[in-house]
């Protein structure tokens, strides 16, 4: 590759980042960092209907938890700003008079009420939706329909008016996408789709591929619902007499719930998954929707989870670091068909990737999660707790859900589960036994159970009495670790407490 490679994330900002828009800002990250390129955040905001307050900002702290921070951006500033199209409205109109004294784009002055009689009185049985094209364009009210004067006229009289391109008739508009390969487009079936609105904004249209073109962009990555929308950029490539620069393109394939369609807030509500990178709460609607964040996932095993949906690696390892996944990342090997997301799996990355965590970093991770029980805890002791239970945790709260009795006792005790199998000879086991623990010899997990088991064959007891019993009376349940590992934790006297409280329920 010649240039330096540069790609974009170019999000409106209009709510929550879900997976898919996290996927995309990951292939555009690990594609620049493979090639030594830049990556760019560019905030496409010139619709102001659609602008939703706190969502920039947003999307900024889901790309810093995710640790795939843009080298450009707004924040940031960069040698290609400003990085906000709103900031940039001066920039476009020039273009857009290019484009028309060439003839490539013309003026439209039609009011909404005209465009709506028209899409009721050009419908037809072939056309039952018909739009602003190479057809309609001649019966409304706009620079090819009305002479030169009329429309110096009215541009006089300040009439409001939007700019729309022109698209050829009769043309095939070819694209090669790294992915799909291939695609073309036949320009009958497009629209003419407006360039520069009444408000002077541009559309999203013109503004994509003004910036591209002005801040260097080589690759342009983003999701496949955009395709349909490619010909129509291509075409202003040309136009603008730019086609030289044009970056090199590829649609990302959707995300798929597990029922197969398009992954959406519905999903995340009928299947109880998370759907954003973060929590978002839509001001408008005062909707929340839940991320993946806050539902306990490491910001790098989300990352390696989602790089590998829709892209494999030769290398077919699973776990893959971030430096690992930028070395083998290839845009070429995305798959073109959709992907499905999958809860479980997801889950499993988030378990490996607790297993070999810092303990330190996970401290600080689950620390949220037990104090939000009220519970206060030192790092010292959370860190035993960790190291002792994170082979069953799956996501953050887990720590809560499989560790809660080692900070404080169970709520309730499972003696459902020893009460029909309890004797006056455990009873009388259990009692000496704590009597004798404030004097066991060594502390440590091991040499409890050597003083555990000794009383135990000494009173004619076996394991399979005496084990369940105690898990119960620690734990309140039939789960979790060892239970010798348990007392080491809770000590002494918590333990001698539970005992005697459980023998109180049991008798
Ligand atoms: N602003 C578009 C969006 O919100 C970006 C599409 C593109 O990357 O060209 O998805």
């Amino acid at each position: 590759m010649s240039h330096k490679v540069r790609v974009r994330f170019a999000p409106s900002p209009t709510g929550g980042l879900h997976l898919g828009g996290v996927r995309t800002v990951l292939y555009n990250y690990l594609f620049a960092r493979h090639h030594g390129g830049d990556f760019i955040l560019r905030i496409e905001d010139t619709d102001q209907k659609r602008f939703v307050a706190g969502a920039e900002e947003y999307i900024m702290n889901c790309l810093r938890w995710c640790g795939l921070e843009p080298d450009e951006s707004p924040e940031k500033g960069g040698s290609y700003g400003p990085y906000r199209q709103s900031e940039r409205k001066a920039i476009y109109q020039q273009y857009a008079q290019q484009l028309i004294d060439a003839g490539y784009a013309y003026y439209a002055f039609d009011t909404p009420e005209e465009l709506e009689h028209m899409r009721h009185h050009l419908k037809t049985e072939q056309n039952p939706s018909p739009q602003y094209d190479r057809y309609t364009r001649h019966h409304m009210k706009n620079s090819i329909s009305l002479s030169a004067a009329e429309t110096e006229a009215l541009l006089a009289q300040q009439t409001p008016y939007v700019v729309r391109i022109k698209v050829p008739e009769n043309e095939t508009v070819l694209l090669t996408d790294m992915i799909r390969g291939e695609v073309s487009f036949d320009t009958n079936l497009l629209d003419d789709k407006v360039l520069m609105k009444a408000d002077g904004m541009p559309t999203y249209h013109l503004a994509v591929v003004v910036d591209d073109y002005l801040m260097k962009i080589t690759h342009a990555f983003r999701g496949e619902e955009w395709l349909p929308s490619a010909p129509v950029h291509v075409l202003l490539w040309r136009y603008l007499g730019w086609e030289a620069h044009m970056p090199q393109w590829a649609h990302l394939p959707l995300i798929n719930g597990p029922d197969g369609k398009k992954l959406s807030k519905r999903h995340g509500s009928a299947y109880g998954f998370p759907i954003f990178a973060m929590n978002w709460t839509d001001p408008v609607k005062n909707e929340f929707t839940e991320g993946f964040k806050e539902r306990g996932f490491l910001p790098q095993a989300f990352i390696n989870m989602l790089a590998l949906l829709g892209w494999s690696d030769e290398h077919a390892q699973e776990i893959q670091s971030l430096e690992e996944l930028i070395r083998h990342f290839n845009i070429e090997r995305v798959h073109s068909n959709g992907a499905i997301f999958d809860f479980e799996k997801a889950k499993w990355f988030n378990h490996q990737y607790i297993q070999k965590a810092d303990i330190a970093d996970l401290v600080y991770m689950t620390k949220p999660y037990i104090e939000e029980k009220g519970v206060h805890t030192t790092d010292a002791y959370l860190a035993q707790v960790i190291e002792l239970i994170k082979e069953r945790c799956h996501l953050l709260p887990d720590f809560w859900e499989q560790g809660s009795f080692l900070f404080q006792s169970p709520q309730t005790i499972d003696v459902a589960a020893i009460q029909d199998k309890w004797t006056a000879e455990k009873q009388h086991f259990f009692r000496t036994w704590a009597a004798t623990l404030p004097d066991a010899p060594v502390w440590g997990h091991a040499a409890l159970e050597e003083h555990f088991l000794e009383l135990m064959t000494a009173q004619g007891l076996k394991k399979g009495d005496v084990l369940l019993p105690l898990r119960i009376m620690l734990v309140g349940g039939k789960f979790g670790p060892g239970v010798f590992n348990i007392i080491e934790l809770i000590g002494i006297d918590e333990t001698i407490q539970r005992i005697h409280h459980a023998i109180e329920q049991l008798s």
